[in-house]
């Protein structure tokens, strides 16, 4: 039995202690009980305290903050569900959410109520036991703040704090409801800086410290990436701290002081007129005994570094970064950068999550990154210094990291230009959830090994108010395009990964036959479960990655599983819908078989459960064959350049897939094509209007170029059908 972490063996004291011990913020350390669901102790919401969140092991029946605890391990202790009765796992009951976008968020459970948040940051509670639904909350988001997020209007969770619930919408709003009834208690404006246009909010809002904190993201659009910090009982700004250096004609805040002394200096010209990006759009991450919060930030804006800074090399701070700051004021502590002077798109926003592993022969405060870029990264948390650092997969971007400087051999030929290269890997490891199982040492995430052609615009303008502002080019070289999208097909696997953080090292995985499978829970059962890109739910020994047990949900879920336990019986509950960014990276949406896009649903599980999913209505509507619009060669190449720079983004590259596959538009549809794309005949759907900023005749050289593409997949389409 290898498998006690290794603080657990020094201390000789059993896992569920672990916590307890390392974690206890403001009572003594006990040890605490034994994780059997008999024991557990619901803490109420209006009890809900940072002092709670930072033992949760004593109330292991609870999911209390997004990552379940301040570590964001998500390891429940429960361990009714275990390796040796799985199979026995079956559907207690299940909401329809009337969502058919893609669905990102970890519900919270506090007090047997289960508390979830779906697209559009509509917020609804359920009794945990039951099903039955408590209350919904709908913000109202403006339809059209739709087209200034990347990759579709999904969210990925709450906070919760003394009876209140927070969530953060895409609009840039912050709001704190009532846990009780859903009625808001207070409302604040987090994009009150002139940037409303560029920025939007996707990720879950933390609470610590008395404080809720959030982000955006922002740096596709050419925005200066920042987080803030409020009072979580009256909404009062604390601080915010801003990722990037801003115009020297603006007078920074006194907590910026000391960044703006280290960041500075790697950015030269005028820089912040490209704004510089930054945007910590997900990971937010604390440690109540260093008082330290943890912030993974986003690519650099623009992402070609000619653009944005006039010295070559420069590292331009903190981008893509891991980012240290004091909770009491926000001012900065410690940096690490992954990738100096970033240019690939290389977010470091992936999930960080907390651990005390044991290092030749030491015990080290860690801190475990996986982000896009392919790299495990182990850090000292207290210093920020670098442990080790090893790809997970194979990359072509770096010669490995450098230990002593932290710093990666960036390869000269994978510099931008404006000849397109074949970058690998593309996102390695995005916002999906990731475990760590200290029984096993494992940590544990989806993988997409597959690369990404990139090139610079030659005439390229930054245009300051609309997405896609990143001196991408995605035309020229057309045969050398072809030639690396073929290399990039001959590698591209996909498989959920067990990594020994230790000793940086691949300790088993499970293929999966395309991208897009979802976000890890692991338990005491010696258990990991994953929504899988076949449209399942499966656990997986946490030992050996053997699988134990699989169900069809109809639905490919991309959200992170959790797990809770309420009079005695212990659940796992995911929300199943599928979409987001990854419905155009990695999946083909007319596939045969697969049955993407429907309703979405919040999904429970229990030993012995008997409950059934009632079959989705399918709503793919049969395949019409396109209009007979006439288009040259000419006019397809047009539409193609203006479906690029305005709705690829949600449409998927090359039209395949996406939020909606436009391959598949009913002759209704195409009838009604300008009244949707310029009057906003589709808004309360999600389909954002244009009319400002698309001429009649880009639209028409949109739908010719979406005519052309359903000629070319014809054969494809009708196979699919
Ligand atoms: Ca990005």
């Amino acid at each position: 039995m290898r498998r006690l972490s290794s603080i657990a063996i020094a201390a000789g004291l059993s896992m569920a202690a672990l916590s307890a011990l390392s974690w206890a913020a403001t009572a003594p350390a006990k040890p605490a009980a034994k994780a059997s669901p008999s024991a557990v102790r619901p803490v109420t919401i209006g009890a809900l305290d940072g002092a709670a969140i930072a033992n949760a092991d004593r109330h292991p029946g609870d999911w209390l903050s997004h990552g379940r605890d301040y570590q964001e391990q998500r390891f429940s202790p429960l361990t009714q569900i275990n390796a040796a009765n799985v199979g026995r796992l079956g559907l207690a009951w299940h909401a329809d959410l009337g969502s058919t976008r893609g669905l990102e968020g970890t519900p919270l459970v506090v007090g047997g109520v289960i508390y979830n948040v779906q697209p559009w940051n509509i917020v609804k509670a359920f009794d945990a036991r039951t099903g039955k639904q408590l209350w919904s909350y709908d913000p109202k988001v403006p339809e059209g703040t739709a087209r200034n997020g990347c990759c579709d209007i999904v969210t990925r969770g709450l906070a919760a704090w003394k009876g209140k619930i927070y969530v953060a919408t895409l609009d840039g709003r912050l709001i704190a409801l009532d846990a009780k009834t859903g009625k808001p208690s207070w409302t604040v404006n987090t994009f009150d800086d002139g940037q409303k246009a560029l920025l939007t909010i996707t990720g879950a809002p933390r609470v610590f410290d008395g404080k809720v904190v959030i982000g955006n993201a922002g740096g596709e659009s050419a925005a200066r990436g920042y987080i803030t910090a409020y009072d979580a009982a009256t909404g009062k700004q604390s601080w915010r701290f801003y990722i990037v250096p801003g115009d020297p004609a603006l007078k920074e805040a006194p907590n910026q002081a000391t960044a703006d002394k280290v960041a500075r200096p790697t950015w030269n010209g005028e820089f912040w007129k490209s704004g510089g990006g930054g945007n910590d759009w997900d990971t937010i991450i604390y440690d109540p005994k260093l008082k330290l919060v943890y912030i993974g930030t986003g690519n650099a804006a623009p992402w070609a570094p000619q653009f944005r800074s006039t010295m070559p090399g420069d590292d331009n701070l903190f981008n893509s970064s891991i980012v240290a700051l004091h909770v009491e004021d926000g001012s900065y502590a410690w940096h690490y950068q992954e990738i100096p002077n970033e240019q690939w798109d290389f977010d470091a926003t992936a999930p960080l999550m907390l651990a005390d592993l044991k290092i030749d022969g030491k015990v080290r405060q860690t801190i475990m990154h996986a982000p896009k870029n392919g790299f495990f990264y182990v850090l000292d948390r207290a210093t920020g210094k670098l442990i080790s650092a090893k790809d997970y997969i194979p990359q072509n971007w770096a010669d490995g990291i450098d230990l002593e400087t932290g710093r990666p051999r960036i390869r000269k030929e994978m510099l931008l230009t404006e000849k397109p290269i074949l970058v690998i890997p593309n996102a390695a490891h995005n916002w999906q959830s990731m475990a760590f199982n200290p029984q096993t040492g494992l940590v544990y995430f989806p993988v997409n090994e597959t690369g990404r052609i990139i090139a610079l615009k030659p005439d390229f303008q930054l245009k300051i108010g609309g997405l896609s502002q990143t001196g991408e080019s995605l035309v020229g070289y057309p045969d050398l395009r072809k030639q690396l999208a073929e290399e990039n097909r001959k590698h591209q696997n996909y498989f959920l990964i067990a990594w020994d953080p230790v000793k940086q090292k691949e300790a088993w995985r499970v293929p999966y036959k395309r991208g897009g499978s979802g976000g890890v829970l692991t338990t005491a059962g010696n258990l990991v479960f994953q929504g899988t890109s076949d449209a399942t739910l499966a656990a997986y020994d946490a030992r050996t990655g053997k699988k134990l047990w699989e169900s069809p949900v109809q639905q490919s879920p991309i959200a992170a599983p959790i797990s809770y336990s309420l009079g005695g019986v212990q659940y796992i509950a995911i929300n199943a819908g599928f979409g987001g960014g990854l419905a155009h990276d990695n999946v083909n949406a007319s596939e045969p078989g697969l049955n993407l896009y429907d309703y979405g649903r919040l999904l429970v599980f229990k030993l012995d459960g008997k409950a059934k999913l009632p079959e989705f209505k399918f709503m793919r509507a049969a395949l019409e064959p396109p209009p007979r619009i006439p288009h040259s060669n000419g006019d397809v190449r047009e539409g193609f350049d203006v479906y690029n720079a305005n709705c690829a983004v949600c449409h998927g590259a090359d039209a395949r897939g996406g939020v909606k596959d436009l391959r598949r538009m009913s002759s209704q549809t195409h009838k009604d094509f300008f009244d949707i794309v310029l009057r906003g005949k589709r808004a309360a759907n999600g389909m954002p209007n244009f009319g400002d900023k698309l001429s009649q005749r880009d639209a028409e050289m949109i739908q010719k170029y979406l005519v052309a593409r359903i000629e070319d997949d014809w054969v494809e389409l009708k196979a699919g059908n």
